[in-house]
């Protein structure tokens, strides 16, 4: 196993959870935590801009990178419509090809492939998942990527040489926005309307939108002020910063920036825009758990024991030791180190529920007291570091990983700025927190995008249309409602992408749910081409089953996560409110492998158990 494996920075101060650290007071560290989330907990603290429509600040979704091209409206009738480029989108025209479908048209809002990778170029841009299980189809590509954590520029590379391959790109339409799909009953067709003035035809509808498509925008009073630059991470403003992903932003060495946010972007961007600014504020509300990174080329003989199937079963290895089965640990990183042990933990058998759940508050601490002493070991201002430690479960939030982010704050350019109840307000100078004005340059809002349970019909960002006139956003006006978390009755002949909060299970490498959920959709549409059948929609009774099945085994976890700092995973501290619809194939974060025989049982099977057929 790799000798070098994230984790090892702390275990010198203790190793693995159970050995040295703070001892474990379970009054003391919850009296702590809860303190902590209450300077969070407050009114409004998840008040976003809603940008659709909206005419000040829309122009924070403009596109940066490639220039608008004028295009005449099309015209036209095909097997499949993908909505959406990214790595769904683009697994599902390469499984849609494999399974022999002619006419294919991906579309996409960005002006080219990617999705996520796509928008998202700010410098040091990186996937925190391993890239020899998060790049799609590895072995068909015969690439094997550079470092064990790829940067956003060869992902997206690699996406574009997928999108190459199976022939996407040619009827692709970029820059482009549907508008509406609507369901066509008499012609057994999807109608879809775009912003370009486009009516196309198709049997099928994939849905692969993403789960971190829109933006998000806090909404801060004052917003409109600030008369310096200003823009999100993920429309990244070159032109202003100068630079690139890899080079020094050159027209920021007498600028004082301004980052908002210290999630999995912020802590990216932080150490490039330190050694580019002339000062550098980081407005912290929450610190993020920042475990080792330990990035590194890939090794030379890396291939060479791979034998056909490798990236398939190195991506089932992953969540195997998520899911805390005994296997050994292929992908050895903070993943598999610290979010196994609080996603499975695992005890010597007969502990009552009380034990078993306090040993897990214990073994959560150990971690998260590893994670405080690497930055004791790290930032040398005391307080600053103080300021910087997470007191909340491991549990509570998405972790990070990263190297550079912890040293950023040891310059002298950079300053801390705690401000738990959030930005007070923006000038037309800067910002204003804990009653202290920041003279700014240019802001950058490192602020995230909307959650996973973002209602799908909000995400997909137009009318969906189906039997009856039915709107899909009012038939699940009170939550998902699907066969497999992929279809929906009354709107035949479209599938969605399996995603989060979607009725089918949560992986932490999405790309494993992309690429099972591409195959599905792929595999049916062939299967029933095979039979000529045209349309199919799902019995009401399947789905109502289906949704009984995802209810009757949510798991109310809202005691724990309310004792949360705040977060998307708490709901933004108010978990009671988390709907059961929302919730996972097999309870909690999902039963994946379950899930993924079950489906491909009922392939085989061939019978379309729970699909109305004509
Ligand atoms: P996040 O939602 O993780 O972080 C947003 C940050 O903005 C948080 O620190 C948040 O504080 C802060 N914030 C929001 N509103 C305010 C406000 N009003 N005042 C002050 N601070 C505010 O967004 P990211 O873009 O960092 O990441 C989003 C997701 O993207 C990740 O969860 C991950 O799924 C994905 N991602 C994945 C990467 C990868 O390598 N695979 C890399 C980057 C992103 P608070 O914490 O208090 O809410």
């Amino acid at each position: 196993m790799n000798e070098e494996g994230p984790g090892d920075e702390i275990s010198s101060q203790g190793g693995d959870p159970g050995g040295g650290g703070a001892p474990f007071d379970p009054d003391a560290v919850h009296a702590k935590y809860l303190a902590e989330r209450d300077k969070r907990l407050v009114e409004g603290r998840a008040a976003i801009r809603d940008l659709t429509g909206d005419g000040v600040f829309a122009r924070y979704q403009d596109d940066p990178f490639t220039p608008f091209q004028h295009r005449d409206r099309i015209r036209d009738d095909v097997d499949v419509v993908v909505i959406g480029a990214g790595i769904g989108g683009i697994v599902s025209g390469a499984e849609l090809r494999r399974a022999g479908i002619a006419k294919i048209r991906l579309i996409d809002s960005a002006g080219g492939i990617g999705g996520t990778w796509y928008w998202n170029r700010y410098p040091g841009v990186m996937c925190d998942v391993e890239s020899y299980i998060y790049m799609p189809l590895l072995e068909d590509l015969d690439y094997i990527p550079s470092r064990k954590y790829a940067f956003g520029d060869e992902i997206r590379s690699h996406l574009e040489r997928i999108a190459e391959k199976f022939d996407l790109v040619r009827d692709a339409l970029f820059h482009t926005v549907v508008e509406r799909s609507e369901w066509d009953e008499s012609d057994a067709r999807w109608v879809l309307h775009t912003d370009r003035g486009d009516e196309i035809r198709a049997r099928y509808v994939v849905m692969a939108v993403g789960i971190l498509n829109l933006l998000k925008l806090p909404d801060i009073p004052g917003m409109e002020l600030f008369k310096g630059r200003s823009f999100h991470t993920s429309r990244w403003d070159y032109e202003y910063t100068g630079g690139d992903m890899h080079s020094p932003m050159t027209n920021l060495a007498d600028k004082a920036v301004g980052i908002i946010g210290t999630g999995a972007s912020a802590i990216q961007c932080v150490g490039p825009l330190a050694l580019s600014s002339r000062h550098l504020f980081v407005f912290q509300r929450t610190p993020s758990a920042i475990g080792e990174r330990n990035n590194r080329p890939t090794p030379p003989d890396f291939a060479q024991p791979l034998g056909p199937g490798w990236q398939r079963e190195r991506m089932g290895n992953f969540h195997s030791v998520l899911d805390g089965q005994s296997v050994p640990d292929l992908v050895d990183d903070g993943w598999t180190h610290h979010e196994a042990k609080v996603w499975s933990p695992r005890f010597e058998p007969g502990l009552s529920p009380e034990e078993f759940m306090l040993r897990a508050e214990e073994q959560d601490f150990e971690i998260m007291e590893q994670h405080r002493r690497r930055i004791d070991q790290i930032v040398e201002d005391p307080e600053v570091a103080e300021i910087l430690k997470p007191y909340y479960r491991y549990l509570c939030k998405r972790p990070c990983f990263h190297d550079e982010y912890l040293p950023a704050f040891n310059r002298a350019n950079l300053t801390l700025v705690d401000c738990p109840a959030g930005i007070e307000r923006v000038t037309e100078e800067g910002l204003v927190c804990n009653g202290r004005a920041f003279s700014l340059d240019c802001i950058v809002y490192a602020t995230g995008f909307e959650p996973e349970v973002t209602p799908f019909p909000r995400r997909a960002g137009h009318d969906i249309v189906g039997r009856r006139g039915v709107r899909l956003a009012d038939k699940w006006a009170d939550g998902p409602a699907t066969f497999h978390g992929m279809m929906t009755s009354g709107f035949p002949n479209m599938f969605m992408m399996p995603a989060p909060g979607q009725q089918s299970v949560v992986t932490v490498n999405a790309t494993f749910l992309n690429v099972e959920g591409a195959e599905h959709i792929a595999e049916t549409i062939r299967l029933l081409d095979q039979r000529d059948i045209r349309i199919v929609d799902v019995r009401p009774e399947a789905e109502a089953a289906y949704v009984d099945g995802i209810v009757g085994s949510f798991r109310d976890v809202s005691a724990v996560m309310e004792a949360c700092t705040p977060s998307r995973l708490n709901n933004e501290g108010n978990p009671k409110a988390m709907n059961p619809k929302s919730g996972a194939w097999g309870g909690g974060r999902g039963d994946l492998f379950g899930w993924l025989h079950m489906l491909e049982t009922w392939r085989r099977a061939g019978d379309f158990e729970g699909l109305e057929i004509s």
